[in-house]
């Protein structure tokens, strides 16, 4: 049987693939540490799952709008003009199969043969992987944990060319944990305007940031940058909702509806009653988010420490996000290799960093709880030191 050709040019996700791999090892009675997925430990929010629950008794089991529901499309609205500054409408909203299938709808609703996408690395693994299954061509453009992996507005106007049809912006960003500060997001802002692009600002883990981080929407920079904005989210890391699959585009309306007719063909409405989850997560107590930031602002502390602690590692500490990047390049090993030998001897599980675009490095989601880190840190440890 022949495949078809655009399967070839993918890879399976690696962050799935080995968090699947960690829970089947747990499963069968291994004691694994997983720094795998980024998947918060904590269980859902009870209001958010009790506001599912009456949904379905409520018998709110049918197919629904394509869109979303139109409830839970204004509460988007509400909260995009209410924290980010955003002027949306349900209109320019889509709820969608999670964040990722957002972006994935995304690419399919604009990007076509001969176009070039420009994604900073290093970059989270689906990214290219999307740009390349709609046909276009990813424009890689490497940055330095010296310059905190963010791209500089040089890198930016040096890619540029008459096929560029966006620029992938992820802040905070996943796997690094960059945030670009306000100042970084307005000079980026007027590349974009200045050179008539559009910008994908992938704000997943908006709510996750750290010290005195803070997350501007590029869309609020200018009504002119607005114009040239899609903004992508989702409910699964801020309300620990992983399983749950809501995500949503924010564009405009002719984006949106183009987004539709894919996901009319597609997935059609993401499951109703878990949309009425979502509701309750927008509209009531936002504390669930304040306890988990706690808690990984303890854990970020710990780990950061921790692995700078080993001599042959090293890694930035993130302004935001639940991931620390770490340069192996001191052991010799690069990252399949350094990650494969350390699932196997010491059941660890992290992501090689080449998945992301940076082969020297490997990604630890610290989104687990500090029982598991203790003694995962441990390990690696002990796994560098017997590398000699
Ligand atoms: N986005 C998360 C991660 O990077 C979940 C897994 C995935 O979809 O990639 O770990």
């Amino acid at each position: 049987m022949k495949l078809a050709a655009r399967v070839n040019q993918v890879s399976p996700s690696l962050t799935l693939a080995i968090s699947a791999k960690a829970k089947e090892m747990k499963a069968s009675g291994i004691d694994v540490c997983s720094f795998s997925a980024g998947e918060p430990d904590f269980p859902t929010p009870q209001h958010v799952c009790d506001a599912a629950k009456k949904a379905l008794d409520e018998g709110k089991t049918k197919y629904g709008a394509v869109a979303g529901e139109l409830a839970l499309r204004e509460a988007i609205a509400n909260k995009l003009k209410t924290f980010n500054k955003l002027d949306y409408s349900a209109q320019n909203i889509i709820v969608t199969n999670g964040g990722k299938f957002s972006l994935y709808n995304l690419m399919q609703t604009l990007v076509e043969e001969g176009d070039e996408v420009i994604i900073p690395a290093p970059f989270w693994l689906s990214y290219p992987q999307m740009v390349k299954l709609a046909g276009g061509t990813p424009i890689v453009v490497d940055t330095k944990a010296d310059t905190n992996y963010k791209i500089t507005p040089e890198q930016l106007q040096a890619v540029i060319t008459p096929r560029t049809k966006l620029f992938i912006l992820n802040s905070p960003s996943n796997p690094t944990g960059t945030v670009y500060s306000p100042s970084e997001i307005r000079a980026l802002a007027k590349l974009v305007v200045d050179n008539d692009i559009l910008v994908v600002s992938d704000e997943i883990y908006e709510n996750i940031l750290y010290d005195d981080a803070e997350h501007l929407s590029i869309g609020a920079v200018s009504p002119e940058v607005f114009q040239r904005t899609i903004l992508c989210n989702g409910f699964a890391k801020s309300y620990s909702m992983t399983g749950w699959r809501i995500g949503y585009t924010a564009a405009s309306e002719e984006i949106i509806g183009a987004m539709g007719k894919i996901q009319s063909h597609s997935t059609s409405n993401v499951c109703t009653f878990a949309q009425y989850g979502a509701i309750a997560a927008l509209n009531e107590s936002q504390e669930c988010v304040q306890t988990m930031l706690k808690a990984f602002t303890e854990r970020r502390e710990y780990i950061c420490q921790a692995i700078n602690n080993i001599e042959q590692l090293s890694c930035p500490r993130p302004d935001g996000a639940f991931y620390v990047f770490v340069d192996i390049s001191k052991t010799g090993k690069k990252s399949l290799d350094f990650c494969s030998t350390l699932l196997e001897s010491e059941q660890v599980a992290a992501i090689p960093g080449i998945a992301f675009g940076a082969d020297d490095c490997i990604r630890m989601s610290y989104a687990t709880d500090m029982e598991t880190i203790k003694k995962g840190i441990a390990r690696l440890e002990r796994f560098v030191s017997s590398l000699g």
